[in-house]
């Protein structure tokens, strides 16, 4: 089983090949891609994270210790917003003293929810079905974050598809579900 750096190295090496695929794919079914230098090197990016998203599900992988703050920060930063409204005191930082507190609460719930949610390691996340989702993601960043072109987008998508699926082929692990 590769580890961090060999999934990520292995992204970070082959991206000539997802190029040329992406080519050779617009050349015999038509697929519009666009090649700009923005939708390249964005490409890049979305391909050599690909290469070690999937082990997000593995609870030792860096790249889930990574994700685990930042998920329990945004739950937490979440439930404060709501529970700014439920205090009235006279104070004002004593209300917002109150609603972080509470707020904490929901960062401690998304830190250990987010392991304990997470399906187990090499189960679904691990698939061609969750490659398909990373592709969609990296489209709609494209076409609604960023408002690249329809080409543009359609090859970060496809970038960010051939990523995810270099893992799997890694892992020995390519299954649709
Ligand atoms: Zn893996």
């Amino acid at each position: 089983m590769p580890n961090y750096d060999a999934h990520l190295l292995s992204g970070i090496l082959t991206y000539p090949l997802a190029v040329a695929l992406a080519g050779i794919l617009k050349e015999y079914s038509g697929i519009p891609f666009e090649f700009s230098s923005i939708a390249l090197i964005l490409g890049y990016a979305l391909y050599v994270l690909g290469s070690d998203l999937p082990d997000m599900d593995h609870p030792d992988a860096l790249l889930h210790r990574g994700t685990k703050p930042i998920v329990a920060v945004a739950v937490g930063s979440a439930v404060y917003l709501q529970a700014l409204h439920w205090f009235s005191f006279s104070e004002e930082w004593l209300n917002q003293t109150a609603a972080w507190g509470v707020g904490v609460v929901g960062a401690l719930s998304g830190w250990f929810g987010f392991t304990w949610l997470m399906p187990r390691h090499r189960g679904v996340v691990h698939s061609l079905l969750f490659a398909a989702v990373y592709g969609l993601l990296a489209y709609l960043l494209g076409t609604f974050g960023l408002r690249m072109t329809g080409g543009e987008s359609l090859y970060l998508s496809i970038a960010a598809f051939l990523g995810y699926t270099l893992h799997l082929l890694l892992d020995g692990s390519l299954k649709l579900l």
